[in-house]
């Protein structure tokens, strides 16, 4: 594998909407899902980390599981076919040809379908060993690029963000709000801030799935955790659906129903509640994901 010297930049812009400016909040948005055509959203800054690992050790491409949705196969898949190093997926079920499948199948990644039972495998200590076997040049990474590895990846996204206060006319901010799915994001920008603004991360999954645990094995405190699951990942419900297009329409904002559409309704209802004192500014992350949008359609 080459050097990587790609940093993409995301755009931090200002979010309207009338339940914002009816409690006299500021919400600016960092555009995860425009950081690149092809490569979108939080996974590919939750790679950095690991992909400079896999150059070190002298590997020759990367191996890494999820589903027939996955966001982190997509980017993964992606960046090997734009800067030329193997993929290989891991799949969780059966084969199917979803469009993020023919995505993957396209942009060059070998997969293999593990079934359900040989993907809830993936825990076990001897998961890898004959994947490493078959593949000795490849460098594992866990799913959706979690880890300490994932979220120092991810304190970039507070420089970037803090770099382009000024632009916006801002002196400071309140603090974070962002979907969490496995909590690396959001651990990353704990890191990053050290205490300086709380991150509040609206769980995508539901609330006994761990993942508090899981964040507080890389921080310790400076972020809290909300249910936004309705009902559990990947429930899409008429509300959400209705939300979806008006904020759309509204804002021009596009979201998809699984992490950033349910993390933004989940502040919608946490700012009607009287949560946010007035001329509270939050920086609100859209982690992308529109790709596996397509799914829903
Ligand atoms: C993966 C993903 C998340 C969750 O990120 P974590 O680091 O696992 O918390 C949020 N939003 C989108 C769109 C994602 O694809």
């Amino acid at each position: 594998m080459g050097p990587f010297d790609w940093l993409p930049h995301a755009p931090l812009e200002p979010l309207h909407l009338d339940w914002l400016a009816r409690a006299g909040i500021e919400v600016a948005v960092l555009r995860l899902d425009r950081i690149d055509p092809l490569i979108s959203g939080n996974k590919w800054f939750k790679l950095t980390e690991h992909l400079a690992q896999a150059q070190q050790a002298g590997a020759s491409g990367i191996i890494s599981l999820g589903g027939a949705y996955s966001n982190h196969l997509h980017a993964l898949a992606a960046a090997g076919k734009r800067f030329g190093f193997a993929t290989v997926g891991l799949l969780r079920g059966h084969p199917q040809e979803t469009p993020t499948v023919l995505d993957l199948k396209a942009f060059g990644m070998q997969l293999h379908w593990l079934g359900y039972g040989g993907y809830r495998a993936r825990h076990e200590p001897d998961f890898w060993l004959s994947w490493r076997e078959q593949y000795p040049h490849l460098h594992p990474v866990p799913e959706g690029g979690g880890g300490l590895s994932g979220a120092m990846g991810c304190r970039q996204l507070v420089f970037q963000a803090q770099a382009q206060l000024c632009g916006l006319g801002w002196a400071d901010y309140h603090g974070w709000w962002l979907a969490a799915g496995t909590g690396t994001t959001l651990a990353g920008l704990v890191l990053a801030e050290a205490g300086a603004h709380p991150v509040y991360g609206a769980l995508a999954v539901p609330q006994d799935h761990g993942v508090e645990r899981q964040v507080r094995e890389i921080v310790q405190g400076g972020f809290e955790l909300l249910d936004a699951s309705r009902g559990g990942f990947a429930q899409v419900d008429p509300v959400l659906l209705a939300f979806i297009d008006a904020t759309e329409q509204a804002s021009g904002l596009p979201l998809e129903p699984l992490y950033t559409a349910k993390a933004l309704l989940a502040l919608k209802e946490q700012v009607e509640a009287g949560r946010f004192a007035v001329g509270t500014r939050l920086i609100f992350i859209h982690t992308g994901g529109l790709q596996g949008r397509r799914g829903f359609a």
